[in-house]
């Protein structure tokens, strides 16, 4: 379905057409008839599906910009999604007089609330912890929220905010409409929906917990010493538009940034340890193509938009299968074709095992695949003399199931 066919106000139609959004995807499609109603809602979705702005849109028609209050309220569990999710408000409220502000932590709060108390903010954007901040000092007032929006509320329990949230919630009085968008569905997150939200509607957009058809899973058999030749080698062998790289601790980022910053060009780092000023302007120079490589932690993994990622690079295993996903759903996006490389140690061989099983992947091996009970001496001396860290679409390739 178009969004011309929608009752959609003509400045907002002006906006979408500027951003190139035509065809509504499949979560706006089924969620704006529930959120332009007023009804609450309880969504199943996965980040890339185009959810922010399916509550965007909506939110934007509803706010009163000629009230000088906090109309609409979004919960994210992290400053980059803040941003990001700001981001998306601000270019389609940009032909409305509708205005939004984002509060997150690891920014100056003096700014923060000057802008709260002299200027008009009709969506606020949060994190929880600076959110409450701002709660303490008094500087908000939720009278007139109409909306609040929970995003990857999985995330946002997982890094501890389910008191947080609560409390939040519980400082808007009066009756309001709440959506929560979540990608699994645990039992903490049915009892915050059970607490949050009033009779409901249900809508899944994940029918399966399967890997997206868009991204071709290759894994690399390696010795820890080999990893960094054998990334190198399989990146010049690649035509690479921008590549993330994940690692599993801050310092295993900083490690690799250092010793890989010789070999490939453009790069830079991010972690959560890092100043929020330089997160910020690493993710403007990675979004805008300045750079070519990033090497992260997982801050950069959660939910957020880089719509050039040819490839994703799992340095050091992912913990788990959802790790696994939110790292490659970086590349794939929006109907693209993206590449996962995953580096397996011998002591990750249980892990994997368990990630193809539940996530369905069919894994490609570049060099040797070490499930394969055939892979004789003779076999692994000749995998070693074609060195092929290319992977090979016929025969070469080695599909484990
Ligand atoms: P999200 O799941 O909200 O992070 O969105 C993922 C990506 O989809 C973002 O780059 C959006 O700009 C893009 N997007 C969202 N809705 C549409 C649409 N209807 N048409 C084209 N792109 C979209």
């Amino acid at each position: 379905m178009k969004f011309s066919e929608l009752d959609l106000p003509a400045n907002i139609l002006k906006a979408l057409k500027k951003m190139g959004y035509e065809e509504m995807t499949p979560i706006q499609e089924a969620t704006y008839p529930v959120i332009f109603a007023g009804q609450d809602l309880c969504a199943l979705a996965e980040t890339g599906s185009g959810k922010t702005a399916a509550c965007a849109i909506p939110l934007i028609q509803k706010v009163d910009p000629a009230l000088n209050a906090i109309q609409g309220l979004v919960l994210v569990p992290t400053r980059e999604l803040c941003m990001q999710y700001m981001a998306e408000i601000e270019k389609i409220a940009s032909t409305t007089a509708v205005i939004p502000y984002a509060v997150y932590g690891g920014f100056d709060k003096k700014i923060q609330i000057a802008k709260l108390k002299q200027e008009e903010v009709h969506i606020l954007v949060a994190t929880p912890g600076r959110l409450i901040d701002l709660l303490y000092d008094g500087i908000l007032s939720f009278a007139q929220v109409k909306c609040a929006i929970l995003d990857e509320a999985d995330e946002l329990l997982k890094v501890g905010f389910l008191e947080d949230i609560e409390f939040i919630m519980s400082c808007i009085l009066h009756e309001h409409q709440t959506l929560l968008f979540s990608a699994t569905m645990p039992d903490d997150i049915k009892k915050l929906a059970h607490d949050c939200l009033r009779n409901p509607k249900h809508i899944s957009l994940i029918t399966e917990r399967t890997a997206p058809e868009s991204i071709e899973h290759y894994f690399a058999y390696s010795h820890p010493k080999q990893k960094h030749t054998e990334l190198i080698r399989y990146l010049a062998g690649e035509e690479v538009d921008q590549v993330l790289i994940f690692c599993n601790a801050r310092h295993k980022v900083d490690t690799l940034f250092r010793s890989i910053r010789k070999d490939l060009k453009d790069i830079d780092y991010m972690h959560a340890g890092l100043i929020q000023d330089k997160r910020s302007s690493i993710i403007r120079k990675f979004r805008s193509g300045k750079l070519r490589y990033l090497i992260a932690s997982d801050v950069a993994g959660k939910g957020l938009d880089f719509s050039h990622v040819s490839h994703v690079i799992n340095w050091d295993f992912p913990r788990d299968g959802e790790q696994y996903t939110h790292r490659t759903g970086r590349t794939g996006r929006m109907g693209r074709k993206g590449k996962a490389f995953t580096f397996v140690s011998k002591h990750d061989l249980p892990s994997f095992r368990k990630l193809i099983r539940s996530r369905k992947i069919t894994p490609c091996w570049i060099g040797k695949d070490p499930l394969c009970e055939n892979n004789t001496p003779q076999d692994r001396r000749t995998q070693k003399r074609k060195s092929s860290f290319r992977p090979c679409p016929a025969e070469g390739r080695k599909k484990t199931e």
